[in-house]
């Protein structure tokens, strides 16, 4: 029976656990893939409380989340939890090789990419991606980027750093992210496409795929879908569920709204530390 487990270890579920351990608490996390999560993907990040200051990537930023956190004692299972339930007293956090017992457990499992919901062909799947760490870009190779926003635009500079040749095609008339990282986009060579909703990708070549809209299509070797994303909870039970806000707790971006920024989920998952440790008996302030 541990005190808290943490779900997910981005910068939400790792506030989380090192709040909880300040507070004397037994804490296990559980992250089903990379430690730092979407954090991970970020090119310049210059949002975020760092002692050097300046801008920095968000894969720096996580190594030094990552060592703070081994030294703190913080410990990470790799796992997926597939369920939480509420069980008598207590919580029952199912993953496929064990099953946890907690009084209290923080949520912390961030987004999902929203699926680009447009018809496609089978053989053009391989070549849409939602990461821009899973294409394996080469000099010059054509990737056309679907989205408006600044996760959009941040891979589209990543993927241009890399030696791609990066077209963004929003779907209105002005891209939504901020207008220095667009013009950072354009001094880095990507292009940008505006007013093309795209209808469907088809295949176009050998390799390459086509993506289709009301004024042309447009070529690529890759595509990466940026286009928002979506709560992405574990399993909670009705009976897990009921306790919301009295030993179960959400934090970061899955509960963010819009407002998606690693300092503010960082600091979240410490406000939900802090309130599962209320609830466990403490004071709730550390
Ligand atoms: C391209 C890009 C650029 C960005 N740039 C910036 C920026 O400049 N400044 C800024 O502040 N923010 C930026 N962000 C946003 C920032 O990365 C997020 O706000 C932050 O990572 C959210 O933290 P989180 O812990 O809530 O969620 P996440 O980082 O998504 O972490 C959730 C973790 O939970 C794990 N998980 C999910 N489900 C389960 C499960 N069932 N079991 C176990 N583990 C699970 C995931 O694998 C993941 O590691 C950017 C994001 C992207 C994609």
């Amino acid at each position: 029976m541990r005190d808290v487990i943490v779900i997910g270890a981005g910068p939400a579920g790792l506030g989380a656990a090192l709040q909880a351990k300040q507070a004397g608490l037994d804490a296990l996390v559980l992250e089903k893939e990379r430690v730092g999560g979407r954090l991970n993907l970020a090119r310049r990040v210059g949002n975020f409380p760092w002692p050097a200051g300046g801008w920095l990537s968000g894969a720096v930023i996580v190594q030094g989340l990552r060592c703070q956190a081994r030294r703190s004692g913080v410990r990470i299972a790799h796992q997926e939890c597939l369920q939480v339930a509420r069980a008598g007293q207590h919580f029952i956090v199912r993953t496929a090789a064990a099953e946890y017992r907690c009084r209290a457990v923080v949520v912390a499992t961030g987004v999902r990419p929203l699926p680009l919901a447009v018809p496609l062909a089978p053989a053009a799947a391989g070549s849409v991606h939602y990461r821009w760490n899973d294409i394996k870009v080469h000099r010059g190779m054509r990737t056309a980027v679907v989205g408006a926003g600044e996760t959009a635009f941040d891979q589209a500079c990543s993927l241009a750093e890399h030696g791609a040749a990066v077209t963004v095609l929003c779907r209105g008339g002005r891209p939504r992210a901020h207008a220095g990282l667009v013009s950072l986009a354009r001094s880095l060579g990507v292009r940008l496409r505006l007013n093309r909703p795209v209808s469907r990708i088809e295949t176009s070549g050998t390799r390459g795929v086509a993506l289709v809209t009301p004024r042309g299509r447009t070529r690529a070797d890759a595509v990466l879908v940026a286009i928002g994303g979506e709560p992405s909870l574990p399993a909670l039970t009705a009976s897990a569920r009921r306790r919301l806000g009295r030993g179960l707790h959400i934090a970061g971006d899955a509960v963010a709204g819009r407002r998606r920024q690693a300092a503010i989920a960082f600091g979240d998952g410490v406000d939900k530390a802090m309130m599962a440790h209320a609830y466990l008996g403490g004071r709730g302030a550390c």
